[in-house]
């Protein structure tokens, strides 16, 4: 529509470096729009015309930017009833207030809009929200641009967040003691530390399958699985849903918090593989039509047997409420590691999720994410880069594990 035009006019040429801002916007948001250089002193009378014709030639805002004796946007303003914008510009000899105050001290009557110096940013965007009140899809735009801004914002929160209370967990002094191992599984040492609330992971290069029948080692596998799983967990809090992560502390060591583990293994599948396939004569690869939980009840002894939410509520291993919290979790987490993935070329197959709980009640996930504990597919090449080419003797195993390190952390 036409009616859509701003007018971005500028004092001179040299205004155009700070305009660069107040352009991209302008673009980002597919706002249609002209640049003119119209100076209010040495052209005035092409910036009467441009004012008084502009909404004949279908502008409907106008953004003026102007530097020291900046009286473009007032100029303009006396000859329309459009909305005027004016952006001050800096300039060398008086850092560009000036410019503000000739631009922001209108007269009564003749009002201009006045963005802060050099805030072509927030011109073009003020211009975007008056088009917007007849526009539902800039709105719509608009309201993207406002929670991308948020969602920023909440991110850094976040990571201070976690930089504070490292602080407080260290103690001030940085140094978590690790105390006495309370713990050696499969494929991770777990210690104790100096805070009651904390322990430290010790992943391992030490590989099990079908149950600890199978034994190895795969090369440099602790470190990869450490750090994956690290990443993950911290893009998932990000997202929203609650880890153990705390900190990483070296190559092999993540600070977590302690929780008492919930004894059910979560098994999320995406394509049929591994026992699903053996279970159910599904063909390994199939796309299921739906997304399948599975639960297991986590006792090596017993070999990990399936069980379902009867068994849970029986065996009392969790609540109702907390194992639908369990199951909103693992399938948020199918969408956030599926979408995240799949730009890295990777297939989300299926994944086992641990979950736990901390002192104060509160269930988050725990243990790791990592090609131990997923199946990962080249989307491409359908290549497996997961713990089954251990299981099954494929061979470069150990290559596998690096190439997810590589493509999530880019090393
Ligand atoms: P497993 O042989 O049981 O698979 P792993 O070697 O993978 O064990 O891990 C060691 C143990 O640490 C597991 O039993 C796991 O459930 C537990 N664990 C993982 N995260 C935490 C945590 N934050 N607090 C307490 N225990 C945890
Ligand atoms: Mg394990």
């Amino acid at each position: 529509m036409l009616k859509k035009k701003v007018a971005l006019l500028m004092g001179s040429d040299s205004d155009f470096p700070s305009l660069k801002g107040c352009i991209k916007i302008l673009k980002d948001f597919g706002v249609d729009f002209e640049l003119h250089i119209i100076s209010a002193h040495r052209t005035p009378r092409k910036a009467a015309e441009f004012s008084e014709n502009a909404i004949k030639n279908g502008f409907s805002v106008i953004i003026a930017a102007a530097g020291k004796a900046a009286h473009l946007a007032g100029v303009i303003a006396a000859h329309t009833i459009l909305p005027v914008i004016g952006i001050p510009i800096k300039s060398s000899t008086l850092d560009g207030l000036d410019a503000l105050l000739s631009t922001v001290q209108m007269p009564k009557g003749v009002p201009v809009a006045t963005v802060a110096i050099d805030g072509g940013e927030n011109a073009a965007l003020l211009a975007i929200q008056i088009l917007a009140i007849s526009d539902s899809d800039l709105a719509k735009k608009l309201t993207v641009y406002k929670e991308t801004m948020a969602n920023e914002i909440n991110k850094k929160d976040l990571e201070l967040q976690r930089e504070v209370e490292q602080i407080w967990k260290m103690k001030g002094n940085n140094s978590m003691k690790k105390m006495e191992q309370i713990y050696e599984g499969k494929a991770k040492k777990v210690f104790k530390t100096d805070d009651l609330q904390l322990f430290i992971v010790d992943y391992k290069d030490d590989a099990t399958a079908f149950n600890g029948e199978k034994k190895g080692t795969i090369e440099g596998k602790g470190i990869i699985n450490n750090k994956v799983t690290n990443h993950l967990m911290k893009m998932l809090e990000l997202k929203g849903i609650p880890t153990h992560f705390v900190k990483e502390l070296s190559e092999r060591e993540t600070l977590v918090k302690k929780v008492k583990i919930i004894p059910i293994e979560v098994i999320v599948r995406n394509i049929a593989a591994g026992s699903l396939s053996k279970r159910l004569g599904i063909p390994e690869g199939t796309k299921m039509k739906s997304t399948v939980l599975e639960f297991c009840y986590k006792d090596d002894a017993l070999g990990d047997p399936m069980i379902n939410d009867y068994h849970i509520f029986a065996m009392d291993l969790a609540t109702k409420q907390e194992l639908e919290l369990i199951a909103d979790y693992s399938f948020k987490i199918n969408k956030y590691l599926s979408e995240y993935l799949k730009d890295l070329q990777i297939e989300l197959i299926d994944f086992k999720l641990e979950y736990g709980k901390t002192d104060d009640g509160e269930i988050i996930l725990a243990d790791e994410i990592s090609p131990d504990t997923c199946r990962f597919w080249d989307s491409v090449t359908k290549e497996k880069l997961d713990k089954d080419r251990f299981r099954r003797d494929l061979g470069n195993v150990e290559g596998a594990y690096q190439e997810i390190m590589k493509r999530l952390l880019g090393k």
